[in-house]
């Protein structure tokens, strides 16, 4: 179980331990192990956010991968059965052990599902070994795990920013943020309104600024904007407003294009207020490894 964050002065990155997320749950900041650095965990995740290290990426994209190696013939397919059933698997990285000094062509065909094969061949002519192992990470979500539909909405918008389309990552990033408010706002409504009512609420306040500020004051007693700023993060509001909301409106209304750097910084503000309103949120955001998968051999 990982869930990565990087010191936003240093750079150093690890994984929050458990003693990290009862502080992050008071509000309170952490200490960086590199350089001492004292700061909240909120601004270590979000440094994570915007990372362009694959790895970190992809258990963002992800909730699981799996570790394995398998023994290949170089020339021929060599199929992989994974012993973990995914839904879907995101990307396959493939690295050939000990071949020095003969360089290793591989690549990593997605079957879908729990399956891949390994396509390899010699770069040189070479009297190259007859068999040679190859290490491989999987990543991909999982079967059977209860996520909810912003997360996978999330897991989406981290997809295409990974392939560079931006513009459907601000669109699924902003669905996944309204969804989430829907089911926040439901759980502090539930107990208030008989289902019919809050249906008929939903209804009658459909857009997102509404429900931020009328059905947020009815459900907590504040609005987003004044909660935001009591948990001394008064810009946040305003910076989903501009990066993601209105990103998203005019990219689908008038086709606008979206540069990278305005999506992370959307990302970030997103990620953030999920954050603060639901601590508990963290879990789902956490990433699971099956070690190793030995099937394949
Ligand atoms: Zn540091």
């Amino acid at each position: 179980m990982s869930l990565p964050f990087v010191c936003p002065r240093c750079k150093t990155s690890w994984n929050l331990s458990e003693e990290d997320i009862v502080r992050f749950s008071k509000r309170l900041p952490v200490k960086c192990v590199e350089c001492g650095n004292e700061f909240d965990i909120l601004d270590g995740i979000s440094e994570v956010i915007t990372s362009d290290n694959p790895f970190i990426q992809y258990t963002l994209r992800s909730n699981f991968s799996i570790l394995g190696t398998s023994e290949i013939t170089l020339g021929q397919l060599k199929e992989v059965d994974l012993k973990e059933k995914l839904d879907e698997i995101h990307r396959i990285f493939l690295t050939p052990i000990s071949t020095a000094p003969y360089p290793v062509f591989c690549e990593a065909i997605n079957r879908g599902g729990s399956r891949f094969a390994i396509l390899s061949s010699k770069l040189k002519d070479l009297p190259y070994p007859d068999n040679i192992q190859i290490g491989w990470v999987v990543y991909g979500n999982k079967q059977g795990f209860d996520i909810p539909l912003w997360r996978k909405l999330l897991s989406n918008a981290k997809g295409y920013e990974i392939n560079g389309d931006f513009r459907m990552a601000i669109v699924e990033l902003e669905t996944a943020f309204e969804i989430f408010i829907v089911e926040y706002l439901r759980k502090g409504l539930k107990d208030k309104y008989s289902p019919n009512v809050l249906e008929h609420l939903f209804q009658h306040f459909k857009r997102v600024e509404d429900e931020l500020t009328i059905l947020f004051e009815i459900a907590t007693g504040k609005t987003l904007r004044q909660i935001l700023k009591e948990a001394n993060q008064p810009k946040l509001y305003s910076k989903w407003q501009q990066h993601v909301k209105e990103k998203r409106d005019r990219t689908v209304h008038r086709g606008e294009n979206i540069e990278e750097k305005e999506f992370k910084e959307g990302f970030k503000s997103v990620f953030k207020i999920i954050l603060l309103l639901d601590p508990e949120a963290l879990n789902y955001l956490y990433h699971f490894t099956a070690l190793p998968d030995m099937s394949s051999k």
